[in-house]
């Protein structure tokens, strides 16, 4: 695809990465900061996420939430802003002469929000409302309380909701104040752009930026893990279905890890030909479960997920785990290896095309200051994978002890006992 990436620090502090992609139309711009809900206080966990919605609320120059939502899309820009544990991004992406306008609104949007009361309250309700409709997703829920026997910091929702209750304006404001600063700002522009645009741009944001403190940038943390292995939690669902959500937590994962998990997972579940896909198919248990791998600054993992009729979840999670069990020790044979390359290639190929695309394939590397991976150098690499090199990323993540299980749905604190002996069974 030959993607070239360029960063370019300013001397006020804001990080620049423009990802250069060749015949696009659309430019994808976002603005992060290293301000997500680990940089929270435990008991206003939410400070982060409510920033993000009254940030959608106007500024000096476009005073109400209805002004700016007009102005940003008469032309067609999507725009919208994601919260997770280590970042903020706020972004757009519209066509590249839209540019220079959506870049003087999105640096207003993040730098002088309007922060009036009325919006405060009213995006407080629209929080609740957020997550009481989360909650409702039994499959999401399983991801949420699993990860929470991992790290306190992957909050419950109902503690969230809790939580949500005691944040103040004041709490709100100073958490701008602090985090939304230049050395704290990460921007990424994604798309075909020439140098003289690029020169134009940064100049711009210079400009626009003048009365921005430079403050500090927030350093990477790591949250406190709980005594997790082999902890199993149960929640009464709201769906006819069960969901379970088991994860092989590796504190120490590293990118190293990534083109081997990626053969890995693919062997086991990437496309209908591969093992679990299959074979669940096959029986008739589910009409499909999940699997993959994190690779993240908190702690890596390895999950196996789905959402079966109730009658069958046993034996549905029984065929997965065994299979995830055997491959993992290398019973898998060169056709099904070569076949997870060529799968696996096409894939990541499909998934990286657009300048929105490659714009989420560099983000989150450029923003954690780690090494930026070029997207072509990846896709080739899987073909150096071999089945000693699956078996021993297996190892490092597929262990007795190192997981944790979320069920959820009506009869799931019945069925604890037997999910874990499944699990015990195949050790
Ligand atoms: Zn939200």
């Amino acid at each position: 695809m030959n993607i070239k990436t360029e960063k370019s620090k300013l001397n006020s502090g804001i990080e620049i990465l423009f990802v250069d992609v060749p015949n696009q139309e659309i430019v994808d711009f976002s603005v992060i900061f290293r301000a997500g809900y680990y940089y929270c206080p435990l008991e206003k966990h939410e400070i982060s996420h409510y920033l993000e919605h009254l940030s959608f609320d106007g500024t000096a120059e476009y005073p109400s939430k209805l002004i700016f939502a007009e102005a940003a899309e008469k032309n067609g820009a999507y725009w919208n802003a994601t919260t997770s544990s280590y970042r903020v991004r706020y972004f757009f992406q519209s066509a590249k002469t839209e540019v220079d306008d959506l870049l003087k609104m999105i640096l207003s949007q993040v730098y002088s929000p309007l922060f009036k009361k009325s919006d405060f309250e009213a995006e407080g309700k629209v929080i609740r409302n957020e997550i009481n409709r989360r909650i409702a997703s039994d499959r999401w829920l399983a991801a949420v309380i699993s990860g929470n026997l991992v790290t306190p910091r992957i909050i419950e929702p109902r503690q969230r909701l809790k939580y949500l209750e005691t944040i103040t304006l004041k709490d709100i404001k100073n958490f701008h104040k602090k985090n939304y600063v230049k050395n704290n700002t990460f921007i990424v522009i994604s798309g075909d752009l020439n140098n003289t645009q690029k020169q134009s741009i940064i100049k711009r944001i210079n400009e626009l930026t003048q009365s921005v403190p430079k403050g500090k940038r927030n350093k990477i943390i790591k949250p406190p893990m709980n005594d997790f292995k082999s902890k199993v939690v149960a929640h009464r669902g709201t769906s006819q279905q069960e969901a379970y959500h088991l994860s092989f937590i590796n504190p120490e994962g590293t990118m190293k890890d990534s083109e081997a998990l990626k053969i890995f997972s693919t062997i086991l579940n990437g496309g209908f030909s591969s093992r679990i896909f299959h074979n669940i198919r096959e029986s008739g248990l589910s009409y499909g479960t999940e699997s993959g791998f994190a690779i993240r600054e908190d702690y890596s993992e390895f999950y196996l997920n789905d959402y079966v009729d109730t009658d069958r979840s046993l034996r549905a999670f029984e065929k997965a785990f065994s299979i995830v069990k055997s491959v993992a020790g290398g019973d898998f044979s060169d056709k099904e290896l070569e076949r997870a390359k060529g799968y696996a290639r096409g894939k990541t190929l499909r998934s990286n095309i657009t300048s929105i695309d490659l714009a989420g394939w560099y983000m989150n590397d450029f923003v954690m200051e780690r090494e930026l991976i070029d997207i072509d150098d990846y896709i080739s690499s899987f073909e150096k994978v071999t089945k000693d090199d699956v078996v021993a990323v297996a190892k490092k993540y597929i262990k007795p002890d190192n997981w944790v299980l979320a069920v959820v749905g009506k009869e799931a604190g019945k069925k604890k006992s037997d999910y874990k002996k499944i699990i015990e069974k195949y050790r």
